[in-house]
């Protein structure tokens, strides 16, 4: 049999992959919708998310690309620094009903595969604006470690993986707590940004790199300002961020 006749290895690979999806169809990560929903194969790459779930999360709308606030202008008249110097935001959907119902279940143990569904909604529905910041690394906002010993897990670090993972880009935990700081959402928004201020130290690697800082929910974009100034003063030339959720009304948390 001549060469070009063998079944490639990656003919064998589909074909096995084929296989495996007869005996143990994939489920939608957020509802278990069976059978295999139709999706993008940006998405079914990182975690399988059917239509339903699909739509019902990403429901950021238009939003100012610079502060994340909705509304179609960008950049907004409103922005008023609060992100900082963190130079642009994507938004996947408003903290609220499914988004909301799906951070919370991401951050739980055994959350990891809802935190790359979501992560692969935010690449698939923001992906050319993530490239055309051109970031070299994905940093997840960090949790300070005490937490992350009791609960096990967090949310921002799947997300980071998984968003890094959709981009094809390395994603590294280079910015530390170097204080415990009380939980934002417990704190009025008047006093989140001095909770959070200085509480970040960025390692030498983001040095000459462009960084896109992940987070699961922004609220005051205070976390956000925080960690994109000690990156900054660390030597990184320029930093974004992509979170899954944010608190659009002051009464969310
Ligand atoms: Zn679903
Ligand atoms: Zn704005």
């Amino acid at each position: 049999m001549p060469l070009s006749e063998l079944p490639s290895i990656v003919s064998c690979r589909r074909w096995a992959a084929q296989a495996f999806d007869l005996l143990w169809p994939p489920r939608c990560v957020f509802c278990g919708a069976e059978p295999p929903p139709a999706a993008g194969d940006e998405r079914r790459r990182l975690a399988e998310v059917c239509e339903d779930c699909g739509r019902s999360l990403a429901t950021g709308g238009s939003r100012c690309g610079r502060c994340g606030q909705p509304g179609d202008d960008d950049p907004c008249s409103r922005c008023g620094g609060r992100l900082g110097e963190c130079a642009g935001i994507v938004v996947l959907g408003s903290y609220a009903d499914a988004v909301r119902d799906a951070v919370l279940r991401a951050k739980r143990p055994a959350g990891d595969l809802l935190a790359a569904g979501l992560a692969a909604l935010i690449v698939e529905r923001h992906g050319d604006r993530l490239r055309s910041w051109r970031p070299d690394l994905v940093v997840p906002v960090p949790m300070h470690w005490t937490r992350r010993l009791v609960r096990g897990t967090s949310a921002a670090d799947e997300l980071a993986r998984g968003v890094a993972a959709g981009l094809g880009l390395p994603v590294r935990r280079a910015v530390r707590r170097s204080r415990r700081t009380v939980m934002q959402n417990s704190l009025p928004r008047g006093d989140r940004r001095g909770n959070v201020a200085g509480a970040f130290r960025a390692g030498r690697g983001v040095a000459g790199r462009r960084v896109l800082v992940v987070d699961d929910v922004t609220t005051t974009g205070a976390t956000l300002a925080a960690c994109s100034a000690a990156l900054l003063s660390a030597g990184a030339t320029a930093v974004y961020a992509a979170v899954a959720a944010r608190a659009d009304t002051s009464d969310v948390p």
